[in-house]
């Protein structure tokens, strides 16, 4: 999960933070207060924010990540073997995907 506030005034761009948290009150509590600045890694620029715009995305490739290792994995057991390792690492994969979609939607319904 990442953080990010958007947009950065003078391009345009998300601005990501290199802070993590659960939840607002938490990010908020390790700004030390609700309003920060924060600079574009674009364009060079400082903002300043309110946690209230801070919102959580998903970087969610694991499943498409597990199915290549499960593969990977399956190679060495011959072309029965990448079906049922590709598909086993997808499952793994795609239930860990579902796991960051509700802490993204944890984050992007605190306050
Ligand atoms: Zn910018």
């Amino acid at each position: 999960m990442k953080l990010y506030v958007e947009p950065c005034a003078s391009c345009g761009q998300k601005i990501y933070l290199n802070k993590s948290a659960e939840n607002r009150s938490e990010l908020r509590r390790l700004l030390g207060s609700d309003r920060f600045h924060l600079s574009c890694a674009q364009c060079g620029v400082t903002g300043v924010f309110s946690v209230n715009e801070v919102k959580a995305e998903s970087e969610a490739i694991s499943s498409v990540a597990g199915g290549i290792v499960g593969g990977l994995i399956g190679i060495l057991g011959g072309p029965a073997g990448i079906l049922i390792g590709g598909s086993i690492g997808a499952a793994i994969g795609s239930s860990s995907d579902r796991e960051e979609i509700k802490k993204v939607n944890f984050f992007n319904h605190s306050i």
